[in-house]
């Protein structure tokens, strides 16, 4: 098959005098329907021989359909499938839908559905459009992280790391919206307001899980170094995981029984240390009589409301 340019058509059109136009919603439609029913993007991992598999990130259902921004993303990956094809290979290509959480809770709310219901037809709906699209995904191999038959794995993989004592639970402060009772991501607090519905948003301490991930930080980081990846990819690989080097300096406080800790890289710094601030979330800011002694005070930023 041979493939022509829109201005080589246009061109040849002039010359031979005849009117050519590239009719894409029957040539597309044409080739869709030769795939799906050719099956040829339905593979099975198991039997596949010279097997190459890829993944992108899931969209969110949460907006009820795809859009430009969508493909610009998508579309080099499936072109890059379909040259792994025609380089011989046996390419598994599924998709998925990140449809669990609050994207997907707040379009429940905003338009008064049941979460599942509003999910499962935004997820058919996005489909559909993928389909038009022209993807060559294999869509049997589809993944929908809000239902059981997902998200019973995310539940295995949290009791697998609290039986080993990875998972933990401790206070933190968090956007809270008095008005729908929820907490925010920090995307949905605009300007100190509520982003649904424009109430005071106020920092509350709740308590919440935390994973112990620093445990594997030296693992992490030493696997970077066999990766192929740019270096400016591998920067931001490092600094998410983050790990300083440093010690845990306890200050005594004069004239009062409590001391702290405060952790710090550069210990040999510490003969010029003239005084510390503690963060307005801190505990003992919130419970001011204990400061009273030894302690100064000097407000210096919004304190959190309780
Ligand atoms: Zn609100």
């Amino acid at each position: 098959m041979k493939f022509v340019t829109l201005p080589t058509l246009r061109k040849f059109g002039q010359k031979v005098g005849v009117r050519m136009a590239f009719e894409f919603k029957d040539v597309e439609k044409k080739w869709q329907d030769n795939w799906k029913q050719s099956g040829m993007f339905d593979v099975n991992p198991e039997e596949m021989e010279d097997k190459y598999y890829i993944l992108v990130m899931f969209p969110y259902p949460s907006g009820d359909r795809l859009h430009m921004g969508h493909w610009y993303q998508y579309g080099l990956m499936d072109s890059w499938a379909r040259y792994q094809r025609l380089q011989g290979k046996q390419v598994y290509f599924p998709m998925g839908f990140d449809a669990f959480g609050l994207p997907a809770e707040n379009y429940a709310i905003k338009h008064g559905v049941h979460p599942d219901i509003s999910t499962t037809k935004n997820v058919n709906y996005m489909k559909e459009q993928f389909q038009k699209m022209g993807v060559s995904y294999h869509f049997d191999g589809n993944v929908d992280t809000s239902k059981p038959s997902y998200y019973k794995w995310t539940q295995w993989v949290f009791s697998t790391l609290y039986k080993n004592g990875l998972a933990q639970k401790k206070e933190a402060p968090v956007n809270w919206c008095l008005s729908c009772q929820t907490v925010l991501a920090n995307e949905q607090v605009q300007e100190g307001e509520c982003e649904r519905c424009g109430s005071e948003v106020e920092q509350r301490n709740l308590s919440q899980w935390f994973f112990q991930i620093t445990k594997y930080a030296d693992r992490l980081l030493n696997n970077l170094e066999s990766l192929d990846w740019p270096s400016k990819t591998v920067a931001m690989q490092n600094n998410w995981i983050g790990k300083s080097t440093g010690a845990q300096i306890q200050f005594a406080i004069k004239g009062h029984e409590k001391s702290f800790e405060v952790f710090t890289t550069r210990p040999d710094t510490l003969f010029g240390v003239t005084y510390v601030t503690f963060a307005p979330e801190h505990p003992w800011c919130l419970n001011l009589p204990l400061m009273s002694k030894g302690l100064r005070l000097k407000n210096t930023s919004k304190k959190p409301k309780r």
